[in-house]
């Protein structure tokens, strides 16, 4: 890429690499399990600090036990805490599971609201959940900048931004809105597999030729290929 990029140079070359990683992770999509709305908001308020797969390998016990909002918002705290026990973190995520449901019942009568500023006035519900949950269980279009995606988007060079809600506008405004859920995945996917925080995989990258980042791991095919991961969720 030349040294001063233009800003339709980079809309193009932004656009590509989000092209190359749909063909690279062809079945990119959300990590955490879910069936509903609700499902996947408690599932993503539980995924702070904590893996995916972990999250996943609760999600049985818990709904079965707490189907819904009304459920959970009476469930006795002492088992809430037994079963999201495994995911650390349980008492203050018990209490926002408890706050949370009960919002729901009181403010929106059992049901998840499907738009952020609605979403973003729950408790424990920020601007990077509200978006997962637009996204994957509304069809919203929606970006979601954790630490994958922010750390990403920096070294591809799309934009400086260390502050999540401008690197989703610098970042936003480079796609079609259509495109935001699925451009959060790849990037995401991308992350967990290949472009670690750590000794990113660079001699096993697609995105080597379009990257002003290409270097900061491992160039040689071999020692990179061993540092791909090739499933998720990490
Ligand atoms: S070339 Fe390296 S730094 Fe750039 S996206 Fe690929 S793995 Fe990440």
């Amino acid at each position: 890429m030349p040294a001063t990029e233009t800003h339709t140079g980079l809309v193009r070359r932004a656009r590509k690499v989000d092209r190359i990683l749909a063909e690279t992770y062809p079945d990119a999509r959300c990590e955490l399990d879910f069936e509903n709305p609700f499902e996947l908001l408690v599932v993503t308020v539980l995924s702070a600090q904590t893996t995916d797969r972990r999250v996943n390998a609760v999600r049985p016990t818990l709904f079965a036990a707490y189907p819904g909002p009304e459920a959970m918002a009476a469930a006795p705290r002492e088992h809430l805490e037994q079963i999201i026990g495994p995911l650390g973190f349980f008492r203050a995520k018990t209490e926002s599971l408890l706050k949370l449901s009960a919002a729901l019942v009181e403010r929106y009568d059992g049901h998840v609201p499907g738009r952020l500023d609605d979403l973003v006035t729950l408790p424990g519900v920020g601007r990077k959940t509200a978006n997962v949950v637009l996204g994957n269980a509304f069809g919203v279009p929606g970006i979601t900048v954790d630490t994958h995606f922010g750390r990403l988007v920096r070294r591809l060079g799309w934009t400086e931004e260390t502050d999540p809600v401008k690197a989703e506008h610098a970042v936003g405004e480079l796609f079609a809105k259509r495109d935001w859920t699925m451009l959060s995945h790849h990037l995401i996917w991308h992350g967990r597999r290949r472009c670690h925080a750590k000794k990113p995989a660079c001699g096993a990258c697609p995105l080597a030729r379009l990257c002003p980042s290409y270097g900061e791991g491992p160039t040689d095919p071999v020692a990179a290929a061993a540092l791909v991961k090739t499933q998720g969720p990490a």
